[in-house]
């Protein structure tokens, strides 16, 4: 089936990352070749240079970082690189990321072998900066991925609840305790259009912290009674015991999660011994009420974090709506009964809060017409090119087609009509008739669905006509706000001042008005070496180099007609998209000529 929206959603996380998509009006989570709907985004690369991806990776991390990494979002548009010392490979975070994707793609081709998966939505924290989505950007294309919309966590997850259970009212809160990190957003929707009001996180707050206090104030006290392990700690020395310590650790807390008790079992490898010899092996009860003045310190964090995000709004617990939870540690009851005991706001985690996020962005994906270019055809069929509205917030909406015959087929019939049934049964066209090879009505849509159709063609004596295609699908009541510009964009000058173009808090996508400047250097037609260079900046210091720098619109010698002598007027518009994507252009009307460039740092 050729896909006329992107349908595939994904949740590129900081520890996890889900991959979903919708089929016929539902969402499905994917789930990988261990049967989980999450893969840790953990990236190792052995000796021989194969890289693996996910859950063995995940399992040499604490034993082998020379090899292995994580969290690399964290780093992600920066320059700086993971060497695998064993290979001597060295990767930067959106190249680390690529391979989560292609991983992810592999999961999904097992439910969509006839897909090939060249689209989907990912979803970027509130705090990523434009740098970060081009980096996010640029991990898709490595991984095959051409078209990728991004879309906020929150927004996604607010969009999960919206379909699959009911859109909250007013004011609510997405609270997101993930692996390593903390966000909390404020969101509100006006007239349908979901947008994140105001957000605070903190980078360093997650799960993984649950399993160190685990391992460091239960199993280390214990074990250095019982063993001989002098000087027991978090150093290389102990890299292999440790990996077999915060494994169990996570388990044990998990696990706690289901029951008040459990059986912390370190089985270590008998290659993991103590200094005189003796394996490691040894069983540690471990009971609810131990272990949660452990994370008390943490989760007293986030609520601070909480309230001083609903201070700066100006809001108080009583004027949100809903609490919705996600991140795998929004499982712990100990957080859920803080939360509530906290704030008395109705919480919210009847979707997985550890795939909530990836299932929105497919909800949102299905809204998102898939780009032409990427649409397989089948010229065996009646071909119908289809103009709706994928996303709308109307009950009726018009849908018109145009047929042409079958590359393979002749003319089309003189008489043709056509029938339009929704896949949920509870909606049909009766008989329209086809003019002109061409049709139009108006679909009845069922309130916060997805809203798929069949198409059937029929001719005189009532035979089907086989169309490519022959389904579309509609998402009825969602809208989502464009996330604003976090930071000033322009041009730097010859005096080194910054020149804004595009500012702070400008709703997305934007496009600046033309500003002219005069050239300061002789660019020579032919003269690969001559160039102007147009700087472009984001930030706020009026100069330009104390900002940062996104990328240079270069017009260099050989892209020129004729000369652009020195004080020639130049335009220079900027641009950003909805994903954040920058572009300068430029004109020079003495030559007439438009140059263009996305920017890329
Ligand atoms: P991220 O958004 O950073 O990718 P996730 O939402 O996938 O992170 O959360 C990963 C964290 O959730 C890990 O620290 C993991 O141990 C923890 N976790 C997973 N399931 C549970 C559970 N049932 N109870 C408590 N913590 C859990
Ligand atoms: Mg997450």
């Amino acid at each position: 089936m050729a896909r006329r929206t992107i349908d595939i959603g994904i949740d590129l996380g900081t520890t996890n990352s889900e991959i979903a998509c919708i089929e016929n009006g539902e969402v499905k989570v994917f789930k990988n070749y261990l049967r989980s709907e999450f893969t840790p985004s953990v990236v190792r690369i052995d000796e021989k240079g194969t890289v693996i991806v996910g859950r063995k990776a995940y399992e040499r991390l604490v034993d082998d970082e020379d090899n292995t990494v994580s969290e690399f979002k964290r780093w992600i548009g920066t320059q700086q690189l993971k060497v695998f010392k064993a290979s001597g490979q060295k990767l930067k975070a959106e190249d680390l990321s690529a391979e989560v994707l292609k991983d992810l793609k592999v999961t999904a081709k097992n439910y969509l072998p006839d897909d090939e998966i060249n689209a989907a939505v990912i979803t970027v924290p509130c705090n990523f900066e434009i740098v970060q989505c081009e980096a996010t950007q640029r991990a898709a294309k490595l991984a095959g991925i051409k078209y990728a919309p991004l879309l906020q966590e929150p927004i996604a997850a607010s969009i999960a609840y919206g379909f699959l259970e009911k859109m909250p009212k007013g004011f609510w809160v997405v609270y997101d305790l993930g692996g390593g990190t903390f966000d909390v957003a404020i969101m509100s929707a006006k007239e349908g259009r979901l947008a994140v009001v105001d957000h605070c996180g903190d980078n360093y707050l997650g799960g993984k912290d649950f399993d160190w206090t685990i391992v460091e104030g239960i199993i280390y006290p214990i074990l250095k009674k019982e063993y001989d392990l002098p000087s027991l700690g978090r150093t290389k020395e102990y890299g292999a015991l440790n990996a077999v310590l915060k494994s169990a650790a996570e388990e044990a807390k998990i696990e706690l999660s289901q029951r008040d008790s459990v059986n912390l079992t370190i089985h270590a490898l008998d290659t993991i011994k103590d200094k005189s010899g003796r394996v490691i092996d040894i069983s540690i009860p471990l009971k609810r009420s131990q272990y949660e003045p452990l994370i008390e310190d943490y989760v007293d964090k986030s609520i601070k974090l909480f309230r001083k995000t609903l201070e700066e709004q100006k809001l108080a617990a009583s004027d949100i709506s809903q609490l919705i939870l996600v991140g795998g540690p929004t499982q712990t009851p100990y957080i859920r009964k803080r939360l509530k005991d906290e704030f008395g706001i109705n919480t919210d985690y009847r979707i997985d809060p550890m795939t909530v996020v990836a299932e929105g962005a497919a909800v949102f994906a299905a809204s998102q017409l898939m780009p032409e270019e990427f649409v397989s055809k089948d010229y065996s069929k009646v071909s119908i090119k289809l103009a709706y509205n994928p996303m709308t917030t109307d009950i009726n909406t018009p849908v018109g087609g145009n047929l042409s015959p079958a590359s393979s087929g002749g003319n089309l019939p003189q008489k043709m009509r056509m029938q339009i049934k929704s896949t949920s049964g509870d909606w049909e066209s009766g008989m329209i008739e086809v003019k002109n090879n061409a049709f139009y009505c108006s679909v009845s849509l069922r309130e916060k669905k997805i809203n798929s159709f069949k198409l059937t063609l029929l001719d005189e004596f009532g035979n089907s006509i086989p169309t490519d295609p022959d389904t579309f699908s509609i998402t009825q009541g969602i809208s989502v706000a464009e996330p604003p510009l976090t930071r000033s964009i322009g041009v730097e000058l010859v005096d080194g001042s910054f020149d804004k173009h595009l500012h702070k808090g400008d709703p997305l996508p934007a496009r600046g008005k033309p500003k002219t400047y005069r050239t300061s250097v002789e660019v020579l037609p032919g003269q690969a070496e001559g160039a102007l260079n147009i700087h472009v900046y984001e930030g706020e210091s009026p100069i330009a180099n104390r900002n940062r720098h996104l990328g240079t619109l270069k017009i260099k010698g050989d892209m020129v007609k004729r000369a652009i002598a020195e004080n020639t007027e130049v335009d220079i518009v900027i641009a950003v998209d909805q994903s954040r994507s920058v572009k300068a252009e430029a004109f020079i009307q003495r030559l007439d000529q438009n140059f263009t460039n996305v920017i890329e740092n």
